[in-house]
């Protein structure tokens, strides 16, 4: 920085001017209010609080204002989202660009970073090169172009050095913040990532600036860069001319090179908490002359989820939404309505559309959401919520954080319904179509892809229905299972001396576990396990059973049967145990002919055409066994992505 001195000979060291510059700026700042305005708690919402607009006007003006304009100008600029009738005074700005923070003051959440950079300032002890880091909209390009400002600021008179507190009137302030500052080159790097948009800044640098104290360039997103762009950067960045300051911002830190990261300071800009984002905005509301209820803006600062831009975003679309309906005041139930997704109960029925196959519906709803002002991407993130929600009730046996009646019973409801492969099956898809929802260059219709393949998806048969099927299937066919004979795990040989027509066996079977199903959604879920493992069925008339026991089993279940088949179908049935030597059963136990086919089926389930589809559409899918006994789990086997 020595050299820097050297360059400016005729201004007197910083550190000498540091008592007086900051002092009238100050000053000033106390008297337009700015302070105020963002760096003390209390609320500003005081109508005779003079506010000046953060942003300079169109017009640039090269003095402050004086009170009185200033505060005109703040009720011009509040009528158009105040009454919606009126005739705007000026075109309507975005919130989040007229209230980019002007000063560090402003800058809210970043107290760390600017008593850093503050003490940087005083003590002549500034970087070369800056590096802004942090989640989008937390202000990392506002802080690059504050520091332009810092480094740049002559002060009101002309005569200010370096300043924490840059003036906001002086000539280089005033470009900066309108973006049209000679010597401070902005450049996105992801639209200029190629080593040639890297090679003219470093011809440039060699040039001292125009007319400011700092050239300075400001790379946003310069994880962008190409590897050769960094290499040719790099260079300039070990011995970079006094005049010249870099700052970087990015959002993915670690795509940098170690080597670049070495030469900048960094600065992590945090997330703003929801609370703090919720007090700006009630500023910002107050300024605007709009009226909020305190709940609104929490919901809002909650969606903003730590980005001041996005929450002033959402906080511009409410206040449209207040002024629509003629109300001008931001109500926490229209935020709900406007945010849709916070509005649980669309998320539910958008799962429930999903599930239930109706995608028409599912359709319509997405399109009221985007119609309401939610984003594509704020819908996707709401399901994945609720479904991430599902998934801990079940695991928790209930979903004891709901915020209501109706949440509780839907979030249990979907717990139990559904199985946990199914839930992750869904929070998979949802997971990828968030991604594509994120890159689509249209979000609406990536959005309505990405659910109805959900759909879709919950629509083919679950694994278990699947392999259900092919038990059907095999079992109709000429040869069954039973045929395949001397299966270890069957607890006797006895099924292969049974020949009875396919047709039959496949009917008997089909109506056994019918009953079976009839009797375990009575409760009876020990006795229909007892079904399954020890009936063979010799005879099953519209009331009648004949059974046979398997080998190993002794117990007498004969009435047992009876009471509970009678109860299950509300009519009186006969049970009677038969030897297999009378009467050959017509079909093996449930449980051994699943047993039987779990071997034999394996390479059948892998060529089934809705095996193959979903292979098709999961290709990292697999067919795997499930442990758990055929008994209890109703057998089969599970999807694992
Ligand atoms: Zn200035």
């Amino acid at each position: 920085m020595d050299d820097s001195r050297d360059m400016f000979g005729d201004t007197p060291p910083w550190d000498d001017k540091e008592e007086e510059a900051p002092a009238p700026t100050q000053a000033e700042l106390e008297e337009a209010g700015q302070a105020s305005m963002f760096g003390e708690p209390e609320p500003v919402a005081a109508p005779s609080a003079p506010v000046p607009e953060p942003e300079p006007a169109p017009e640039p003006k090269a003095t402050p204002e004086p009170r009185e304009t200033t505060a005109v100008e703040k009720k011009a600029a509040a009528a158009p989202s105040s009454a919606s009738t009126g005739a705007p005074a000026q075109p309507y700005r975005v919130l989040a660009r007229k209230y980019r923070p002007q000063t560090f003051a402003e800058l809210i959440g970043q107290e760390a970073m600017v008593q850093t950079l503050a003490n940087a300032i005083k003590r002549d002890r500034l970087a070369h090169a800056f590096l802004m880091t942090g989640v989008r909209g937390v202000g990392k390009t506002s802080t690059a172009r504050l520091i332009a400002k810092a480094l740049n600021c002559i002060g009101p008179d002309g005569q200010g050095g370096p300043t924490i507190d840059p003036c906001g009137q002086c000539e280089p302030c005033q470009a900066i913040a309108e973006g049209r500052h000679i010597d401070v080159i902005e450049m996105d790097a992801a639209s200029h990532t190629g080593v040639d948009d890297v090679r003219e800044i470093i011809e440039a640098v060699r040039y001292a600036a125009v007319s400011a104290r700092y050239k300075i360039y400001i790379i946003d997103e310069v994880h962008m860069l190409s590897r050769n762009a960094f290499n040719a950067l790099l260079k300039t960045l070990e011995e970079p001319p006094a005049h010249v300051k870099f700052l970087f911002a990015t959002t993915e830190v670690d795509k940098l090179p170690v080597t670049v990261l070495s030469r900048c300071q960094r600065f992590d800009l945090r997330r703003i908490p929801a609370p703090m984002l919720a007090e700006h905005f009630a500023k910002v509301c107050g300024l605007e002359g709009v009226e909020a209820e305190d709940e609104a803006l929490a919901m809002v600062a909650a969606a903003a989820e730590g980005s001041v831009r996005d929450g002033l975003s959402i906080l511009d679309q409410a206040i449209a939404h207040a002024d629509l309906d003629g109300e001008g005041q931001v109500r926490a139930e229209k935020v709900r309505d406007m945010l849709g997704l916070s509005d649980k109960s669309v998320q539910r029925s958008l799962i429930t559309a999903i599930l239930d196959g109706k995608g028409g519906e599912l359709l319509e709803l997405v399109a009221r959401q985007f119609a309401l002002g939610v984003e594509p991407i704020a819908i996707m993130r709401g399901l994945m919520t609720l479904v991430h929600r599902i998934a801990v009730a079940q695991v928790a046996g209930g979903a004891h954080d709901a915020h209501s009646a109706e949440e509780r019973e839907a979030i249990e409801g979907w717990a139990k319904a559904l199985k946990a492969g199914q839930v992750h099956r869904i929070w998979q898809l949802l997971l990828k179509g968030h991604e594509e929802v994120k890159s689509a260059p249209d979000p609406l219709v990536a959005v309505q892809m990405a659910l109805l393949r959900i759909m879709h998806a919950s629509d083919m048969p679950d694994p278990g229905s699947l392999v259900k099927k092919l038990e059907e299937l095999a079992a109709r066919a000429p040869a069954p299972a039973p045929a395949g004979g001397a299966e270890g795990a069957s607890p006797s040989g006895a099924p292969a001396a049974v020949a009875p027509p396919a047709i039959t066996a496949a009917m008997v079977t089909r109506r056994w576990e019918e009953l079976v199903e009839d009797v375990e959604h009575m409760g009876e879920l020990s006795t229909a396990n007892t079904m399954r493992m020890q009936v063979r069925v010799v005879e099953l008339g519209a009331s009648l059973l004949r059974y046979a026991q398997p080998p190993g089993f002794s117990e007498d279940i004969t009435a047992l049967l009876r009471a509970c088949l009678t109860k299950a179908t509300g009519e009186r049935w006969e049970v009677y145990k038969v030897s297999e030597e009378g009467a050959p059963a017509l079909m093996p136990t449930l449980v051994e002919q699943a047993e039987a086919k779990k071997t034999a089926e394996s390479d059948a389930v892998n060529q089934h055409p809705l095996v193959l589809a979903t292979k098709a559409a999961f290709p990292q899918a697999e067919v795997i066994e499930d442990d758990r006994p055929l008994a209890v789990g109703g057998g089969g086997r599970n999807w694992r992505r």
